[in-house]
Formats: structure tokens, sequence, C-alpha cells
């Protein structure tokens, strides 16, 4: 699988692009808007991931000059601004999926398997512990037991098990799943973990969605 990166910000682009290869993937980067460009019009990737702001042409206007050429490469759009406005614009140039920065590496791999599975490549499944979460069908499953999740479930246990053991903190949750502009505060990522506890006891999970003081949440598998 060949991805194409780019992205102005040397030091992020380079550390997305290390990611990858350690994930198997072959990567090469573009560092700014007009070399991104060429490159992905070569036709040769099986994914883009493509910052807004660059140098020369912005993420926008690649990806609109690339779809008007009939260039089918999946674009994984990348932006600091979490707009809806934004995000419309970004999908209505086409991409086939937004990513806010900063975003966990976790979560970045999780989207660039869920689009490369949408070409029928490669099945995405998360999992912890015991459990699974299937990106296609927002099904969570424990052995034979599974539980469909609502959006919100879905999207916090797409982070959750992203960042592993790792803690995430509940800010960081409210702004991913709700974006700057809601009115949703932490209350409503409590609502949230709360259904999740239940439909993983539900499903016979040995996962438990462990809350810090201050800090956020991070999962942790019981032994069984
Ligand atoms: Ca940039």
């Amino acid at each position: 699988m060949k991805l194409l990166v780019v992205e102005d910000e040397r030091r992020l682009a380079n550390s997305i692009a290390d990611l990858l290869r350690t994930h198997g993937f072959e990567v090469d980067v573009a560092y700014d808007g007009p070399t991104g460009y060429d490159y992905a019009a070569s036709g040769v990737y099986d994914l883009m991931i493509l910052d807004v702001m660059l140098p020369g042409e912005n993420g926008f206007d690649v990806a609109r000059r690339l779809r008007s050429e009939r260039n089918g490469t999946p674009i994984l759009m990348l932006t600091a601004r979490s707009e809806t406005a934004d995000r419309i614009a970004g999908l209505d140039a086409g991409a086939d999926y937004y990513l806010t920065k900063p975003f966990d590496t976790g979560e970045l791999l999780a989207c660039v398997r869920a689009l490369l599975r949408r070409q029928g490549e490669q099945v995405e499944v998360l999992s912890f512990g015991d459990t699974a979460l299937d990106l296609s069908t927002c099904t969570l499953s424990c052995g034979a037991d599974s539980v469909r999740l609502s959006n919100r479930e879905f999207d916090i246990m797409r982070i959750l098990m992203g960042a592993q053991h790792r803690n995430v903190p509940k800010e960081s949750i409210l702004t991913k799943v709700w974006g700057y502009d809601s009115n949703a505060d932490e209350n409503h990522v409590e609502v949230y973990v709360s259904f999740l506890r239940k439909k993983l006891s539900s499903i016979g999970s040995h996962v438990r969605i462990v809350a810090i003081r201050r800090q956020g949440y991070h999962l942790e598998a019981e032994e069984v």
C-alpha cells in the first residue's frame, strides 16, 4: 500500500510518515500544495493525507483539482480548524474523511485503515482486551455477543480504543466528538461513557472504562 502525506509542518509530516511506515505502508511526503498535487496526480497512491493550510495551494483546492480530473484517490483531510463550515468545504472539495488536529495516532491509523477498507483492501476492527469495535458497522463485540453503538458512543469508543491504555482527557473527547462550537459540556461525555459501560457489560466484556479524576478516561482489561 502506497500512501502520500501532504503537510507543510515538517515535523508532523515526518512523524506521520514514520508512523505509517512502521505499520507497513510505503509513504511519500510532499511539503506544499503544488508538489502534493503533482505526486497525487500520478495516480499511484492508495490514499492521501492532505493538510488544509498549505503553501502554494491549499488542501481544498488540491482536492478539488484532483477530483475534477477524475482522480479518485481517497483523501483524509487534516486541519487545525474544526468549524462545521470547514468540514463541509473539505467534503465538498472531495475529501473522504476529515480529521481535526491534534489527533491521536491510533485515531489516524484507524481512519487510514477504514478508508482503505472501503476500497475493499482491508478489514478494519479496533480491539482491546477481549472486545472489538468494528468501524464499518459501529458494532462492539465480545465473543459471540455484540451490540450496536450510537454515533456518539462509537466516536468515544473509537477514541478510547485508539488510545489503548493511555489516558484521554475529558476535554479532548468533548472537542473531538462534539466540536469546539457546541454547547455540550463534560457532563455529556460522562453520560455517554455511562452508556458505553452498560453496553460493554451487556456483551460480557472484561474491558472497563476507567475514570481518573481531573485526568480523563482510559481502558483497562480485567483479568478473566
Ligand atoms: Ca499546514
